[in-house]
């Protein structure tokens, strides 16, 4: 049993009790929780900032390369514009196609605006009638395949064509277009020419002043080829500066760059343009990451300081409730159990009873009077405080000791229940208490002490029973002459030659 008597109990607890360390250390935790999901959401923010700045960035590059790739074919079909819209073109290529024409008028013209590296003599109905590559003239007689996309943007410049044509006195001329309507007219597309990723551009063939088309007369398509080389590359990347700009023709994506398909006018993937994207995105985080390492630095500044503040209250809290519970179970003055903790010890054990047996040892102090009335009340306190230390001391774990009256003691002892050893304990404590104490005075003080035993079950198995037993021994121990111990089954044994005085005396004793 814990030994509860030391009268050197300490009511108070330091700063490194287990409440103070329990209650910081909740609020570290739940603090460092709060400060994880402060810094995760500040990292989720700044994550989609970053990628919101990365596809934006993206999406501009993206809308910045369509413009310029439509300003190439914007100027492609000016240069043509400025070639097919002309009577003499009028004359050599569609009243009658005039090969010399072609091979000394056309090709000059193309070379000189345009640098096509191919161009294609085409009718509405698809017939070749002369081809151009490196500036060399080709006259084959062939026909597209309905299917070519050639073809696509031959009935697409027709189609244009027709928009716009005005019928004249002989045939038809072409309304009045300035160059920046120079789209009205002109087909373009990005497309495979003969393997090639080239930029295209298609136009009829009309009349710039007198001459007219006859009005029976097939219109005649010009296409511009300009293939999609390094040159014209590294010319588009001019306005573009995007860093390892490129053209390819396979599918393939790596995710750390930037690519733009493009489809031509048949609806297959001709190639993408392809390009190390800008990722403004990182600039987000140089800003982000000092914002999340300062609000976590000051709420873990602003954690420590409330987790301080809350353990060193909750210590105090702890240590005033352990100060009143051990005040609400002890005596003030020998800081042993009092009466109504020693009564709850009692219950518990009694409820373990049979199997396990224990003791209770009344005490009184013998002519404790007298020391009051010689050397006055506080060399009683003295002498109580004496006493109780070597009761406990005697006692040690293997029971308690508890002060139910000004000089009676009582102890619940359950470490050893057989007689000789209670009989060797109960001289041990006589001889204890009865060696003279040292008052402050210097005055040497002497007491003695009765016993009264009652064994658990033996003399009682009820609270009121044991402690009226334990009594009524003590009573007895006196009327011996005092300084000695009693046990109760002994006078009960008595009790039963003189039953009606020892029962009297001894329930009078207990109440
Ligand atoms: P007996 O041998 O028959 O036990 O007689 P006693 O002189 O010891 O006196 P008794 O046990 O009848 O009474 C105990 C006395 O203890 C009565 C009271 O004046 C005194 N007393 C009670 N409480 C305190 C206390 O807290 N401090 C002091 N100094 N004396 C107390
Ligand atoms: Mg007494």
């Amino acid at each position: 049993m814990q030994q509860q008597a030391t009268i050197s109990v300490k009511l108070t607890g330091g700063k490194g009790t287990p409440g103070h360390g329990r209650v910081s250390r909740l609020v570290f935790i739940l603090a460092f929780v709060m400060i994880l999901l402060s810094a995760a959401s500040l990292a989720y923010v700044g994550n989609i900032a970053s990628r919101e700045a990365d596809m934006q960035a993206t999406q501009k590059q993206r809308q910045l390369l369509d413009n310029v790739l439509a300003g190439r074919l914007q100027l492609m079909s000016r240069d043509l514009y400025s070639i097919v819209h002309w009577d003499d073109a009028v004359t050599g290529l569609v009243k009658k196609f005039d090969q010399d024409f072609v091979s000394d008028q056309l090709i000059y013209w193309l070379d000189l605006n345009l640098q096509a590296q191919r161009a294609f003599i085409v009718t509405s109905n698809g017939r070749v009638l002369g081809d151009v590559v490196n500036s060399e003239a080709q006259f084959s007689n062939r026909t597209l395949a309905n299917d070519d996309p050639l073809m696509d943007v031959t009935r697409k410049a027709i189609d244009k064509f027709m928009k716009l044509r005005v019928p004249v006195d002989d045939g038809y001329g072409l309304k009045t277009i300035t160059l920046s309507q120079v789209n009205d007219i002109a087909a373009t597309a990005m497309m495979n020419v003969e393997g090639q990723p080239s930029l295209v551009t298609a136009m009829a063939v009309t009349p710039d002043d007198q001459e007219a088309l006859p009005a029976k007369s097939q219109p005649v398509v010009v296409i511009a080829v300009k293939s999609l080389d390094s040159a014209l590359l590294a010319e588009l990347n001019q306005t573009l500066a995007f860093q390892n700009f490129t053209f390819e023709t396979t599918g393939e994506t790596d995710p750390s760059r930037t690519a733009q398909a493009i489809t031509g006018p048949d609806g297959k993937q001709v190639g993408q343009f392809v390009w190390r994207g800008s990722r403004p995105g990182t600039a987000v985080w140089s800003v982000v990451m000092p914002v999340i390492l300062a609000v976590c630095g000051v709420m873990t500044v602003i954690t420590a300081f409330a987790a301080y503040r809350i353990g060193g209250l909750s210590t105090k809290l702890e240590e005033s409730e352990a100060r009143n519970r051990f005040l609400a179970l002890h005596d003030n003055l020998t800081g042993l159990s009092n009466r109504f903790h020693f009564h709850e010890t009692l219950d518990r054990h009694i409820s373990s009873l049979p199997q396990n047996e224990f003791a209770v040892l009344a005490c009184d102090l013998d002519r404790f009077k007298a020391v009051n009335d010689t050397y006055g009340h506080a060399a009683g306190d003295a002498v109580i405080r004496t006493v109780a230390n070597r009761l406990a001391g005697k006692i040690g774990t293997a029971g308690m000791v508890g002060r139910v009256g000004g000089d009676e003691f009582v102890i619940l002892l359950n470490g050893f229940t057989d007689i000789p050893r209670i009989q060797i304990l109960c001289r041990q404590i006589i001889a204890s208490v009865c060696e003279p104490i040292m008052l402050e005075t210097g005055v040497m003080a002497s007491v003695g002490v009765s016993l009264g035993v009652a064994l658990a079950p033996a003399s009682g198995t009820t609270n009121t029973h044991l402690m009226a037993s334990a009594d009524a021994a003590l009573y007895a121990a006196k009327e011996r002459g005092r300084g000695c111990a009693v046990f109760a089954h002994e006078i009960a044994k008595s009790d039963e030659q003189q039953p009606e005085v020892k029962k009297d005396e001894g329930a009078h004793r207990a109440a």
